[in-house]
């Protein structure tokens, strides 16, 4: 029964029903078009970005970003810690929000790419969907998150991990996190009351430029990320005997720098010996006094190691301590160690999302790699209440936090696609 009245219902039932309309795609150039003009606020005459959060810049953005939201037909909001929530109903009002998004403060003089990708990437989704017709079941939540590069305070904030103390702390604009926050419209007092618990959000996904080499290097369009590796630091201090560097003959002198060298050595040797991907960095030493007519009487050594299990960290730097104190006993130097805080535990991607983002890369072509993020993200603390995905695309290089930092248009859309496509793919998985 063909009756013309049925028709256009008809039609548009098949329109708006995924499975029947064409792969829907983001639109390359609007998406890059608002990623330049994003670029616009803060750029200083080295070509960087000095849109660091709480500046008059980030507040500038904010309004700029806000209004391309709307558009999309997101209900926008501020929240208590300053995050903008672009709301979107779904049209099954009992399942929870799937939220994505990332940041758009930048550090002082860093690039135009890390965290704005991944925000007008959220936007150009939803705006793709509107397009299409498509609304999801499940509700979507698209956060760009408050001051990501001075402490990842939204999404801590979110995750009930932001301490009072933290908000006291002075940030790269130079106001508290705690002013910072007003400044954006948020109200740090209440901050308390964001907690979001397990189960609150279906999920939560993040698409990022890698800034690392790898996806550029080996020319893959995809990064699946594993995890987000943690992070652990110890300072090694060995102690000798400070002395006249000209007086005192060579075999008189008790050098606390020849053990320290030997140790930066050996650290790198360690962490070498090991299978994986773990990384191990001596950053920074410090001789004391630190004259170079004086054989210095003390000198630290910061070890930094980064994995994504923390077992496999304690395993290396069980090795490590070992050598370290194996060289202060033979050079007959004191040897002092200090675990240093930085409160950085693994964040590991969930395996199901994982699976999705893969397969939804290869559906549309993309050559894929699953790698580790070897920096910290907000979806490491959003990680700790949903389910978390992260896509990488590749950078130039690998060069980030600076001016030079870049992606390509077509791969800030391929990005931008997978991330479309896995929200699609959870929409039907997730119930
Ligand atoms: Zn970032």
């Amino acid at each position: 029964m063909t009756n013309r009245k049925y028709l256009p219902i008809l039609l548009s039932f098949f329109l708006s029903y995924p499975a029947f309309s064409q792969t829907p795609k983001v639109n390359p150039d609007r998406l890059h078009e608002s990623l330049m003009k994003l670029s616009t606020f803060g750029k200083n005459a080295a070509g960087g970005s000095d849109r660091v959060a709480y500046s008059s810049y980030d507040l500038h953005a904010r309004e700029y970003v806000q209004g391309l939201m709307k558009e999309a037909g997101l209900d926008v909001s501020i929240d208590f810690a300053g995050n903008i929530i672009g709301r979107k109903a779904g049209k099954n009002p009992n399942l929870k929000p799937i939220a994505f998004g990332s940041h758009i403060d930048e550090v002082p003089n860093g690039g135009d790419y890390d965290g704005p990708v991944g925000s007008m990437g959220a936007i150009e989704v939803v705006r793709t969907f509107s397009e299409n017709n498509i609304t999801t079941d499940h509700p979507l939540e698209v956060i760009i998150f408050a001051n990501e590069e001075g402490g990842v305070v939204g999404s801590r904030a979110l995750a009930g991990a932001l301490s009072e103390d933290a908000l006291q702390v002075v940030s790269n604009s130079g106001v508290t996190q705690y002013d910072g926050i007003k400044l954006l419209g948020g109200n740090p007092e209440r901050i308390p009351e964001l907690k979001r618990n397990p189960g609150d959000l279906a999920a939560y996904l993040e698409l990022h430029i890698e800034q690392g080499g790898i996806l550029d290097a080996e020319k893959l369009d995809i990064g699946v990320v594993e995890g987000i590796v943690a992070i652990e630091w110890w300072e090694f201090t060995f102690a000798g005997k400070a002395n006249h560097a000209g007086t005192t003959p060579m075999n008189k002198r008790n050098d606390p720098m020849l053990p320290a060298a030997q140790f930066v050595l050996a650290v790198n040797e360690i962490v070498n010996s090991y299978e994986g991907r773990q990384v191990g960095t001596v950053g920074k030493i410090q001789a004391f006094p630190g004259a170079g007519n004086v054989i210095p009487g003390e000198v630290k050594v910061n070890v930094e190691l980064r994995d994504l299990s923390s077992e496999k960290i304690w395993k290396i730097y069980a090795d490590i301590e070992a050598r370290g104190k194996q060289l202060a006993l033979e050079s007959q130097t004191e040897l002092a160690i200090k675990h240093i805080e930085v409160a950085s535990k693994p964040a590991l991607a969930d395996p199901e999302i994982r699976k999705v983002i893969q397969a939804q890369a290869e559906k549309l072509g993309y050559g894929t790699k699953s790698l580790p993020s070897g920096a910290g993200h907000d979806a490491q603390e959003m990680a700790r209440i949903a389910p978390m995905g992260m896509i990488f695309i590749p950078s130039k290089d690998g060069i980030s936090h600076a001016p030079a930092e870049y992606s390509s248009k077509a791969d800030i859309a391929n990005g931008a696609n997978v991330l479309l496509h896995t929200i699609l793919e959870l929409d039907k998985l997730l119930k």
